[in-house]
């Protein structure tokens, strides 16, 4: 696949200071399609400095003309959405449907979505006698990772964009080059020079570097707790702001008067979406104990219609793919029942793993305390609501879920007690507006809408 073999800083596609590069393989038949770049501390600072350089002048435009290109890169996103749904597939392995709806359709939304906010948004309030202005932050720091490539990156930049602040993004290092046709959007889109870059590269070599630079104003991270923990431990040390969008073990609530075929059916999928790599997917299912067998067998006809290859990709390297089928063996040892899948591979080649599911599941299993990142479904029994509930939250993580119940009005009556950022009500539908993050250790701050938005201003008051 076309690679770019330099840096977009400053404007332009420089050599990279090193010359490492980070072979890029397609996870459905594991064959390297690309090779991109390994930056360095040195390229780190090159882009940092482009981005304080260019910070005055972003900061300086009226937000009206940030929305107008912010909304020139949407539509730019939109006229390449086929390029960018072939190379999400192809570095991702998602199946083509899904990189076409999701992977590049859901950008397109995102980035629509601050074109309005950047035009409509209060930057100044009034209370009694003080002017408040809301400021951009200054240099953003952004690591994304691979599950949603594209998504990851425009949830984060454009709210930095909208504000007025300019970016520096080190991308996950197995789907770089979604975040190189980035690059290529935002210069045809006419952004100013300097106001996004971008390094590519390891974790520890350029996000570390990134992470700990001086001169960056604030981080925003996305990808695993143990990754999370140490950025703000950094960005704590350093007194700069940090915003956390970690992992989760979300709860779909089957409430008894639920339409059950209907609830376990969208449940299912949305687990099996995107391979299961979804921090938000509702990984446990609890449904109650007159209800619980019908259940199980709805599960194990419903993700049966997910075949590998087909309707679930692969997943997006051989270490995650072994971290997936150690969680299988694991709920098998610790006596789950497997009413589907299991741990053998699926098909000879790629990182496949099965569709799984698991009943007897009970809440002090490992696989249902721990972020699986994989097509496995937990199903668990609760005997009487507030044993839902007690169950629904007894995990550290509080990202989202979901509630179905006879009426929105019972649903929201629960959902109102869960410790979770997000709850789908009956289903749901996706809403680019909706604040997007984690209560207790899914997180911190918020991506997604005017919330969003906000991570990246802060505040002055002039009083009169
Ligand atoms: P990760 O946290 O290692 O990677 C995420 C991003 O952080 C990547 O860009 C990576 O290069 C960067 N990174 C890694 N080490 C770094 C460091 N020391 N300093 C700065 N940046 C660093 O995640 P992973 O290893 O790719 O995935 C492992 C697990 O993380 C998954 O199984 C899943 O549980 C979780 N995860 C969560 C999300 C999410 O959306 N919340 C996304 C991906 C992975």
């Amino acid at each position: 696949m076309k690679a770019h073999d330099g840096m977009y800083i400053g404007g332009a596609w420089r050599p990279a200071a090193g010359t490492d590069t980070i072979a890029v393989v397609n996870p459905a038949d594991e064959q390297v399609i690309a090779h991109v770049p390994a930056g360095t501390a040195e390229d780190v600072d090159a882009a940092v400095r482009a981005a304080r350089a260019a910070f005055p002048g972003w900061a300086a435009t009226p937000p009206a003309g940030r929305a107008a290109r912010i909304g020139a890169l949407r539509d730019v996103l939109a006229a390449r959405a086929d390029e960018i749904a072939e190379t999400v597939t192809a570095e991702l392995g998602a199946p083509l449907k899904l990189s076409q709806t999701v992977h590049a359709g859901l950008p397109v939304m995102v980035a629509g979505s601050y074109a309005e906010l950047a035009a409509s948004y209060a930057f100044e309030e009034r209370h009694g006698n003080s002017t408040v202005f809301l400021e951009p932050v200054g240099v953003v720091g952004a690591i994304t990772p691979w599950n949603y490539p594209l998504h990851q990156i425009v949830a984060k930049v454009a709210p930095a964009l909208a504000a007025g602040c300019t970016v520096v993004l080190k991308p996950a290092e197995d789907t770089p080059l979604t975040a190189q046709l980035f690059a290529e959007a935002v210069e045809e889109a006419g952004l100013p020079a300097g106001v996004f870059n971008l390094v590519t590269g390891l974790g520890p070599v350029a996000g570390q570097a990134l992470a700990e630079h001086e001169d960056v104003d604030l981080v925003s991270f996305t990808g695993s707790t143990a990754v999370g923990r140490r950025i703000g431990a950094l960005a704590g040390g350093a007194v700069k702001r940090v915003a956390l969008e970690l992992g989760g073990k979300s709860a779909n609530v089957i409430l008894p008067g639920a339409d059950l075929a209907k609830a376990v059916s969208v449940g299912v999928a949305n687990v099996m979406s995107n391979s299961g790599q979804t921090c938000s997917a509702w990984t446990r299912m609890l449904v109650d104990a007159d209800r619980y067998e019908e259940a199980v067998a709805l599960a194990a006809e419903a993700v049966a219609k997910y075949v590998p290859g087909e309707r679930v990709g692969p997943l997006v390297n051989a270490r995650q793919r072994a971290r997936v089928r150690g969680y299988i063996e694991r709920g098998i040892e610790e006596g789950a029942r497997v009413v589907a899948g299991g741990p053998e591979a699926p098909l000879p080649t790629g990182y496949y793993v099965s569709p799984t599911v698991f009943a007897d599941v009970t809440p002090e299993m490992t696989i249902a305390r721990e972020e699986i990142f994989g097509p496995v479904v937990s199903i668990l029994k609760y005997e009487d609501e507030a044993d839902a509930l007690r169950i629904a939250n007894d995990t550290v993580y509080g990202l989202a879920g979901a509630v179905w119940a006879a009426d929105d009005a019972e649903a929201v009556a629960f959902a109102r007690r869960m410790d979770t950022g997000q709850v789908d009500i009956n289903g749901g539908r996706f809403n680019p507006l909706a604040p997007f993050g984690g209560y207790k250790q899914s997180g911190v701050g918020r991506e997604l809408g005017a919330h969003g938005l906000a991570e990246y201003l802060q505040t002055k008051s002039l009083q009169f």
